[in-house]
C-alpha cells in the first residue's frame, strides 16, 4: 500500500491536510472509551491548529469502506512537534467508534485530515490579549477532549486565566481522564473542576474525591455536585466574575441546547437565563445524543 504521509485538500474553500499515521498506544478510559496515541509515519510534525479544533479521523468499518467521524484534537498543540498526535474516542454504539475499538491495533496506520473548526479560537485570542481573565467549561462526556487539550495548552503557554471546568457524567464509571484530570489540576494551578454525576444519589462529596482524587481535593479546587443536573445557581455560586468570563459547551445536543419534546433546558438556556450574553457562549456539538 502506497502511504500518503502528507497530502493537502481542499474542503469547502477550507485547506485542510491528511496525513497518515501509525497507532502507537491504546490506552483504556472507561469501559467505552479509548485514548489513542498515533505517529506520523514520516516523522515530520503535524500540521499546525489551536486547541478545540478538529481532525476527520478515516477508517474501513465492517459496513463502509471509507468512512470517518471527527474528533477533537486532545493533544495540545504544544506537545505534538515530534509528529505524535492523540484523540479520545467514545463508543456511542453507533456504525463506527465500536468497530474503531474493536479492530484498530497498536500498528495500523489510519489516515487523519485536518485542522477543522473554530471551537475556542476566539476566547485564545482575548486571552492572548490580556481581555479575557475567566474561562468556564461545561463538558459532558467526550466533551471533556477540547478542554483537557486546552488545560494543557493554556500550562505549557502560560495563560493568565482562570478555568473552570464543569464536567458531566452520569456515573463514576463514565468518567474519562481518571488519570489525566489529577494531572491537570496539578499543573495548572488556575484550574478549579466540579464534577457532576448525575445518577450518582448514594455517594458523598468526600467518598467522590477519595476515589477519583486520591483523597487530595486540591486546596479546594475540587468539588462535586450528586445525583442532579448542573443548574445555573451552581455556576453563579462557584465562579468568581461569571459576569465576565466566556463559556465553551462541549458534548451531545440534548446536553447543549436541551429537548423540546420534553421541555427540558439545555446549557446554553441555563446560562442565557442566568444573564450570560449569547456572545459570550460558544457550543461545539459532538452528536444527536
Ligand atoms: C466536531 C466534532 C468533534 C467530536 N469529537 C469527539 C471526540 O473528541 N471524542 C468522541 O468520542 N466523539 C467525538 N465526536 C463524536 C464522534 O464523531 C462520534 O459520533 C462518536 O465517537 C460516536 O461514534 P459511534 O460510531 O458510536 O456513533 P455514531 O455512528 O457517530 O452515532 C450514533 C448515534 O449516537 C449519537 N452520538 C454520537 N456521538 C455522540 C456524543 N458524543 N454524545 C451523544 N450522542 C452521540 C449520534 O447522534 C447518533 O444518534 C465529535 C463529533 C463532532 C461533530
Amino acid at each position: 500500500m502506497e502511504l500518503r504521509r502528507v497530502r493537502e485538500v481542499v474542503q469547502g474553500g477550507q485547506k485542510v491536510y491528511q496525513y497518515d499515521l501509525v497507532i502507537t498506544e491504546i490506552i483504556d478510559e472507561t469501559e467505552l472509551a479509548k485514548t489513542y496515541f498515533f505517529k506520523n509515519v514520516s516523522d515530520m510534525p503535524i500540521f499546525d491548529y489551536h486547541p478545540g479544533q478538529d481532525v476527520k479521523l478515516y477508517f474501513d468499518t465492517p459496513l463502509k469502506r471509507g468512512d470517518f467521524r471527527f474528533y477533537s484534537i486532545a493533544g495540545s498543540p504544544t506537545r505534538t512537534r515530534d509528529g505524535t498526535f492523540e484523540l479520545m474516542i467514545k463508543s456511542e454504539g453507533g456504525t463506527f467508534a465500536p468497530y474503531f475499538h474493536q479492530l484498530a491495533r497498536p500498528g495500523d496506520i489510519v489516515t487523519i485530515e485536518g485542522p477543522y473548526g473554530r471551537f475556542m479560537k476566539k476566547a485564545l485570542q482575548m486571552i492572548e490579549e490580556g481581555r479575557l481573565k475567566t474561562l468556564v467549561f461545561l463538558g459532558a462526556s467526550s466533551g471533556i477532549v477540547p478542554f483537557k487539550c486546552f488545560v494543557d495548552y493554556s500550562t505549557d503557554k502560560g495563560l493568565e486565566v482562570d478555568v473552570y471546568i464543569f464536567y458531566v457524567n452520569r456515573t463514576r464509571r463514565d468518567f474519562i481522564y481518571k488519570r489525566t484530570i489529577p494531572r491537570l489540576l496539578d499543573e495548572f494551578p488556575r484550574l478549579r473542576l466540579v464534577v457532576n454525576f448525575t445518577r450518582e444519589h448514594d455517594v458523598s462529596r468526600q467518598e467522590i474525591i477519595d476515589e477519583l482524587f486520591l483523597g487530595d481535593d486540591r486546596g479546594g479546587r475540587v468539588d462535586a455536585i450528586l445525583g442532579r443536573h448542573v443548574m445555573f445557581d451552581d455556576i453563579r455560586d462557584r465562579v468568581a466574575g461569571w459576569d465576565s468570563a466566556y463559556y465553551g459547551i462541549c458534548g451531545g445536543a440534548k446536553f447543549i441546547a436541551g429537548d423540546k419534546e420534553r421541555g427540558t433546558d439545555g446549557m446554553i438556556q441555563k446560562l442565557e437565563k442566568g444573564g450570560v450574553t449569547r456572545s459570550m457562549i460558544e457550543i461545539d456539538s459532538f452528536g444527536t445524543g
